[in-house]
C-alpha cells in the first residue's frame, strides 16, 4: 500500500533508531529510556480499580473530571504556590498531547514557535503538524541551554508568535534560573507572544525549587502550562497529563478532542486524581533517589577521559560533553551499543545544540547505572 508522501519521505530520529536497535540486541543496559523504573504505588492503582467497580466506565467530560481538574490545582498549589481555578484545567491523553492540542488552539499558517534546543524532540512535529513553523534557538552549555535576550531577539520575526520552555529540560537535565526566566518573560511581554511551558519534571529539582514560569508577573495570562502525573508518580502507562491555560484556549481544546480522542480514559482520571492528592512524600522520596543515581552517575562519568558531565540540576536526564573523546554523537552513541552493550541517545536527535553530547536517563537502579558505567569506562578505555 502506498504511504502519504509526507511518511515516506520521512526517516526515523536518531532516538528511533536507537530504540529500534535495542530490540533486536540480547542483555544490553538500557540508559536511553525516559520513563521512571518504579511501578505505580498499589494504592494508586486500587483506587483506579475501585473507579471501574464504582461504575466509572462511561465517556469522560471532554474537559476531564471536576476532582481530577481540582486535584491538578490543588497539587500545583500546594507545591508551587501557582493558583488556577479548576476551569482553567484540561485533562489529556499524557503530557504528549498537549502541545498537539494547544498548538491546533493558537497557531495560524506559518506562524513561528521558537524551540530552544537542545528539545524534546516531538515538539517539532507538533508544530509543523498544526501549520506552525519551528525556529530552532541555539543555546550554550554555559547558560544552562537557556536563551539569552540577545539570542531570541536575533531569531525574533513578525510572524514569531509562541516560545516553548521546558525547564528542568528533557534531554538536558538543566534547569534556567529565575533570571533567566525573568529575561525570557520581559521579551515574550514586548514581542506580546505565547509560551508553552512542559514542567512535566517539576518534582525532580535537585539544587532548590522549581520555579514556575506561569507565577512570574503577567505571565499566568499568556502562559499554557503543561504537565502530568507520568514521571512524578510513575504513572506513564495510565497517559494522563493536564494543562493550565486560560478558558478561550481549553474551549478550543475539547471542540478537538471531540473528534480525536473523546477526551481521557476515565479509569486513568481517577486513579490521577487520588496520586495528585495522597502521593507527596512518594514523589518526594523518589526524586531524592533519582537525585542519588545522577550524582553517583556524573562523578562515574568526570572520572572517564573526554567525558565533562556537569552535576545533576533536574529531572532524571544527564547531558555528558563527549567531545573529547573525539567522537560525534552519533559514533559515541552506536559504538558504545554496539562494542560495551550499554544504550544512551545521541544529543544530536534533540537539535544541533545537542551534538557532542549523549543523553542518559538514571532510570535504572543503582546497580544497572553503575554496571552501565563500568562498561562504558572500558569501551573508553
Ligand atoms: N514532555 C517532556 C519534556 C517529556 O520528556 C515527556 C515524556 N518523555 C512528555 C512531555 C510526555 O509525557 P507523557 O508520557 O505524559 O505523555
Amino acid at each position: 500500500m502506498e504511504l502519504a508522501k509526507k511518511f515516506s519521505v520521512q526517516k526515523p530520529s536518531g532516538m528511533v533508531r536507537v530504540f529500534q536497535a535495542i530490540e533486536k540486541m540480547q542483555g544490553v543496559l538500557n540508559l536511553s529510556i525516559g520513563e521512571p523504573d518504579f511501578v505505580t504505588e498499589p494504592d494508586i492503582i486500587e483506587a483506579g480499580a475501585k473507579g471501574a467497580k464504582d461504575g466509572f466506565t462511561h465517556y469522560p467530560p471532554l474537559q476531564g473530571f471536576m476532582n481530577v481538574r481540582e486535584a491538578a490545582c490543588a497539587y500545583w498549589e500546594r507545591h508551587h504556590g501557582f493558583k488556577a481555578s479548576p476551569d482553567e484545567v484540561y485533562i489529556s491523553v499524557g503530557g504528549l498531547h498537549i502541545p498537539w492540542l494547544a498548538f491546533g488552539a493558537l497557531l495560524n499558517p506559518g506562524d513561528e514557535v521558537m524551540l530552544i534546543e537542545p528539545y524534546f524532540t516531538p515538539y517539532e512535529a507538533q508544530i509543523r503538524g498544526n501549520g506552525g513553523v519551528p525556529v530552532p534557538i541555539k543555546t550554550r552549555e554555559e547558560n544552562n541551554f537557556a536563551p539569552t535576550i540577545e539570542e531570541l531577539r536575533a531569531a525574533w520575526t513578525p510572524k514569531t508568535r509562541a516560545i516553548i520552555l521546558n525547564y528542568p529540560g528533557n534531554p538536558s537535565g538543566r534547569v534556567a534560573s529565575l533570571k533567566q526566566l525573568e529575561e525570557i518573560a520581559s521579551f515574550v511581554e514586548e514581542k506580546d507572544m505565547f509560551v508553552l511551558s512542559d514542567e512535566i519534571y517539576e518534582s525532580m529539582v535537585f539544587n532548590g525549587e522549581h520555579i514556575c514560569f506561569a507565577n512570574i508577573p503577567g505571565m499566568k495570562e499568556r502562559t499554557l502550562l503543561a504537565s502530568g502525573v507520568s514521571k512524578s508518580h510513575c504513572m506513564t502507562g495510565w497517559r494522563i497529563g493536564y494543562l493550565f491555560a486560560p478558558q478561550n484556549v481549553i474551549n478550543v481544546m475539547c471542540v478537538l478532542s471531540s473528534f480525536q480522542t473523546y477526551g481521557v480514559n476515565t479509569l486513568s482520571q481517577y486513579a490521577a486524581a487520588y496520586a495528585m492528592n495522597t502521593q507527596d512524600e512518594k514523589v518526594k522520596a523518589r526524586a531524592k533517589i533519582f537525585g542519588e543515581r545522577m550524582k553517583a552517575v556524573a562523578s562515574r562519568l568526570n572520572a572517564m577521559k573526554g567525558v565533562k558531565c556537569p552535576p545533576a540540576e533536574g529531572a532524571f536526564y544527564l547531558f555528558p560533553d563527549i567531545s573529547g573523546t573525539g567522537l560525534t554523537s552519533e559514533e559515541f552513541t552506536w559504538q558504545l551499543l554496539n562494542e560495551a552493550k550499554v544504550a544512551v541517545l545521541p544529543g544530536n536527535a534533540f537539535g544541533a545544540t545537542g551534538e557532542g553530547h549523549v543523553r542518559i536517563a538514571c532510570t535504572q537502579s543503582m546497580e544497572t547505572l553503575m554496571k552501565s558505567m563500568d562498561q562504558m569506562e572500558s569501551f573508553l578505555k
